[in-house]
């Protein structure tokens, strides 16, 4: 079968599927995949046949999420009927109810977590989430690395006066939890767009301060991220997508949203193609692998030079 590749030559070799659009958070800024008004989740049959379709197109990977993917009562199911098709399943969460089911989720065949960490400050994280900060999230981590899922990555989205000031201590933080910490820039999408001009907070200096204490710097192919091997021991990838020609340029993922649409770009909801609808209609394979087809050729760079 010909591998997917978008007019821009890039290939797409992983797939993010958002499996809900409920989240037990409020975090203000939340950009929701860059979804809304969701119709409905898709039932674990109907992504298995998404997921196996995807892999004959040579989809390796698969990132699931949300809304937050641990309220889905069938994830450990989910997980287990996609697996045997890719190489990796990874999952971003908020972990508040990670502890309890970080074994069984990677006894299913979950390789690694992505897990939301902004703060360790109890009050900032209220604020940011709407939540009590009761240790639900570091105990998820824990579990996680305790239960193998390697690497467990902790997500920062950076924020001007809210929890900049905190990158130090997070990356100590990290460093004692065997964590790696991704540096992730407020993206203006969603929630995001009322949010961006007070909060948004520009992560070069940070590069500049990561870069003068590093041992080694690798690029990675996705996005061109940078990942700062810190002298002391800490690991740190910096995500910078806005107004950037080359996070795009090296954009190699397809996503679904929670109601079964192919979604060609985080950035864009005006070009999405249906997938669920096909197969409700039972329509044969070949339409599905035509769906794909379509959702990649609709892809276009959203930042260029
Ligand atoms: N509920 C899960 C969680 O919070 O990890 C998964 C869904 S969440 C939409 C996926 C990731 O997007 C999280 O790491 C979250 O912090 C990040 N995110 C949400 N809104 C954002 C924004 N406006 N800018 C940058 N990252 C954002
Ligand atoms: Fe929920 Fe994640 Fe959005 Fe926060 S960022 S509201 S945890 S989906």
């Amino acid at each position: 079968m010909k591998p997917l590749l978008d007019p821009y030559d890039r290939p797409i070799n992983s797939l993010r599927i958002s499996l809900t659009q409920r989240c037990n958070f409020n975090c203000f800024f939340c950009h929701q995949e860059g979804e809304h008004n969701s119709l409905g989740e898709l039932t674990p049959e109907e992504i298995e046949t998404v997921v196996s379709v995807a892999s004959e197109l040579g989809i390796k990977n698969i990132k699931l999420t949300g809304g937050e993917p641990l309220l889905r009562e069938d994830l450990v199911e989910i997980v287990q009927r996609i697996s045997p098709y890719v190489s990796e399943v990874s999952m971003t969460t908020n972990a508040s109810r990670l502890a309890d089911q970080a074994c069984s989720l990677k006894e299913a065949g979950l390789k690694r977590v992505n897990v939301s960490l902004h703060t360790l400050n109890d009050v900032t994280f209220n604020k940011i989430t709407g939540q009590r900060y009761e240790n639900t999230v570091t105990e998820g981590i824990k579990a996680a690395k305790e239960c193998g899922l390697e690497p467990v990555k902790l997500n920062m989205v950076v924020m001007k006066g809210i929890n900049s000031d905190e990158i130090p201590e997070l990356i100590e933080y990290s460093k004692e939890t065997g964590t790696v910490l991704q540096l992730i820039e407020f993206q203006e999408l969603e929630n995001g767009v009322e949010y961006y001009e007070k909060f948004h907070y520009d992560l070069e200096p940070v590069e500049m301060m990561l870069e003068a204490k590093s041992k080694e710097i690798v690029v990675r192919d996705l996005h061109r991220r940078k990942v700062y091997y810190l002298m002391d021991g800490a690991r740190v990838e910096v995500v910078r997508p806005m107004h950037n020609s080359s996070f795009c340029a090296y954009c190699t993922r397809l996503r679904l949203t929670s109601d079964g649409s192919l979604k060609p770009c985080l950035m864009r909801d005006d070009n999405h193609v249906s997938l669920i609808s096909l197969i409700r209609e039972g329509e044969p394979r070949e339409r599905l692998i035509d769906a794909f087809r379509e959702a990649v050729a609709h892809r276009e760079p959203f930042w260029r030079e």
